[in-house]
């Protein structure tokens, strides 16, 4: 018999899959790293295991603990999973500019969910960073998880995701283009990659409102740089150490409209039914065209599931109000 004994157990080992349409004009071969096929239907999957195995191995998570983690969604969806299996309880604060989607998900696998405001300041009392600290301090037997510096996040990836786009491109990878949250998945990966081959360019997507483009190219945290925006999922109005800036060759910055867009495109021209940051990350990958010749093969990494934006990219309703279609 061929089973997993749970469901922790079949996370990772995703397919690499060849994009044929909206890659049309572009000289090279472009293989999508389709994090879709985890349990909780993110590449987040695999960090939360990891988070949550190292903080057992240094005995900071015990025995009926309390996990507390301020997240957009998918973390919170890999960390409930690995409570259900582990037998933990699972907090998760979340801002409110997360679709209604994300929110039931996470309730659906029994954790409790906390929503803030998104238009306040990280340090303000009632940020989702700072009500996530406070509810770990009041809380006994918690863990705050913190993705955004806890190198566990970086790991998983160096240690899942990297080799597992290396052994599949048969070493031929010469660009890894991701978006960038936490800065786990780029790091990770790009860490990995280059160690193979240090030829390998590394490229981040950001959004409009997002502090890393600017600070990637000039070293200043530039406050005018952070607004509210509507692509979820990546781009931070904070510099999490989870970003290793060294290794990343360039961001490109893709508007809002245009990742909406395009995460309707993935869906309807190529069968990919996904997150809002793979239509980021798909748009910001044709943004850097002239930088591929014929003989590159270019992994994008599709972080997650399409089923979490119904309400807004794939509704056309939501897509009009925003001036994102006629
Ligand atoms: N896309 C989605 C949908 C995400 O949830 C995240 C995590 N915030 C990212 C992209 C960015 O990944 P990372 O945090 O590893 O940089």
């Amino acid at each position: 018999m061929d089973y997993a004994n749970n469901i922790l157990e079949t996370i990772g080992n995703t397919p690499l899959v060849k994009l044929n349409k909206l890659t049309e004009d572009l000289p090279c071969l472009v293989l999508a790293k389709y994090e879709t096929f985890n349990p909780g239907n993110s590449v987040k999957d695999r960090m939360a295991l990891q988070m949550v195995e190292d903080a057992e191995a240094e005995g900071i998570l015990k025995p009926g603990g309390t996990i507390i983690e301020g997240t957009s969604g998918n973390t919170g969806m890999g960390l409930a999973l690995a409570a259900v299996v582990k037998g933990y309880k699972m907090i998760c604060v979340i801002s409110d500019k997360q679709s209604k989607e994300k929110i039931d998900i996470l309730k659906a696998v029994g954790s409790e969910v906390h929503v803030c405001p998104t238009d306040v300041a990280p340090d303000d009392p009632r940020s989702y960073y700072s009500t996530a600290r406070r509810l770990a301090t009041e809380i006994p037997n918690s863990w705050y998880v913190n993705q955004y510096d806890n190198p566990s996040n970086t790991k998983a990836h160096y240690l899942s995701t990297g080799p597992e786009i290396w052994e599949q491109t048969n070493a031929k990878v010469t660009h890894f283009v991701v978006g960038v949250g936490t800065g786990g998945t780029i790091s990770g990966v790009g860490t990995y990659l280059k160690e193979q081959n240090p030829d390998i360019k590394v490229w981040g997507i950001d959004t409009y409102g997002s502090v890393f483009k600017k600070y990637h190219e000039t070293g200043i945290f530039d406050e005018n740089e952070i607004y509210p925006y509507v692509t979820e999922g990546i781009g931070e109005d904070i510099l999490p150490k989870n970003v290793n800036f060294d290794i990343i060759d360039g961001f490109t910055k893709v508007t809002d409209k245009d990742a909406a867009v395009y995460t309707q495109r993935l869906a309807k021209e190529e069968g990919m039914f996904l997150g809002n940051s793979a239509g980021a990350a798909i748009k910001g990958l044709l943004q850097l065209k002239e930088r591929f010749t014929k003989d590159d093969v270019v992994v994008v990494l599709f972080h997650d599931h399409g089923s979490r934006y119904v309400g807004k990219m794939f509704n056309d309703d939501w897509m009009r109000e925003k001036g994102y279609i006629e």
